[in-house]
């Protein structure tokens, strides 16, 4: 990335400085998705021509609208770029996450808005969790997340989803993880998430379940542990699903079933680039902006 899109060591008086205007938003988020010089979608021209709308541009050579928005994230948003730069901000620069309630104060906007952009955010980062795998020695169990049926027939209260968890360790710390909503605890469950999530071949680390061993024993090397009380197994494993429930209890009350997965891709953008978190703003703008 150029040293024009750094933007991760930026004060929050900076970064207003930055981009106070729609055409500074504009500008940063076109050389997020044309990096290396615009190249036009429809002539393959190279020089951008006036400015329609906010987010609308002209190509010079055939002159056809180039949207800064399409086939990104915020495909036909109507919101303005710099409360879409804002949200980014404040969502990337608190570790913890924010809720839609907090977006919505802190940018004056209503709370549908507030949410579709955390909503469209969480999309960006699931689909950069979605292209890489795990791989090498793997940490892998199911556990269960306690969900919110607010907004449900019967009520509020709680429910509880299960989630498979896999985390790929080196020698003794955690390096990536990988989450999923699952609908059963089968065999085929298992071994469908370990195909779309582990590469095949990895030595795989796992608790006393019968379901999950069968259904990865074909392409994976199982190594099935049977807890015994004095020894944890699955250290990493372990600590980053109580990292998990604390990030979900503690800014997300009441995190329902259908948006369970959100918060989980949320959780595993965040914990993969922990060792650049500073640069987590840039890192988010830069899948929102990808097309
Ligand atoms: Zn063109």
């Amino acid at each position: 990335m150029s040293k024009r899109l750094r933007k991760g060591n930026l004060s929050i008086i900076e970064f207003q400085k930055e981009y106070d205007t729609e055409d500074k938003c504009r500008e940063y988020f076109l050389q997020l998705r044309y990096p290396n010089g615009f190249v036009c979608p429809h002539c393959g021209g190279t020089r951008l021509g006036h400015v329609i709308t906010r987010n609308l541009l002209r190509c010079k050579n055939c002159r056809k609208q180039i949207s800064v928005t399409s086939g990104t994230v915020f495909h036909h948003t109507k919101i303005s770029l710099i409360q879409i730069i804002w949200a980014m901000f404040l969502f990337a620069n608190d570790k913890r996450g924010c809720s839609a309630k907090q977006i919505m104060k802190a940018l004056k906007v209503n709370y549908d808005t507030a949410l579709y952009l955390l909503q469209r955010l969480r999309k960006a980062m699931h689909r950069r969790e979605e292209r890489f795998i795990l791989k090498g020695m793997i940490e892998l169990d199911d556990t269960y997340v306690g969900t919110s049926t607010h907004g449900k027939k019967r009520g509020r209260g709680t429910d509880k989803s299960s989630v498979i968890v896999a985390v790929a360790k080196d020698t003794n710390k955690a390096t990536f993880a990988k989450m999923k909503v699952a609908e059963d605890l089968k065999s085929e469950t298992f071994k469908e998430f370990a195909s779309g999530n582990i590469e095949k071949g990895s030595s795989i680390e796992s608790g006393d379940c019968r379901a999950l061993v069968k259904g990865l024993s074909e392409n994976y090397s199982v190594d099935h542990k049977v807890f015994l009380p004095e020894k944890d197994m699955l250290t990493h494993l372990h600590r980053i699903i109580s990292n998990l429930k604390a990030f979900i209890n503690g800014t997300y009350h009441g995190v329902t079933k259908e948006h369970l997965q959100e918060y989980l891709d949320e959780f595993c953008f965040r914990f993969n680039r922990r060792g650049f978190a500073e640069h987590l703003f840039e890192r988010l703008a830069l899948a929102a902006f990808t097309a």
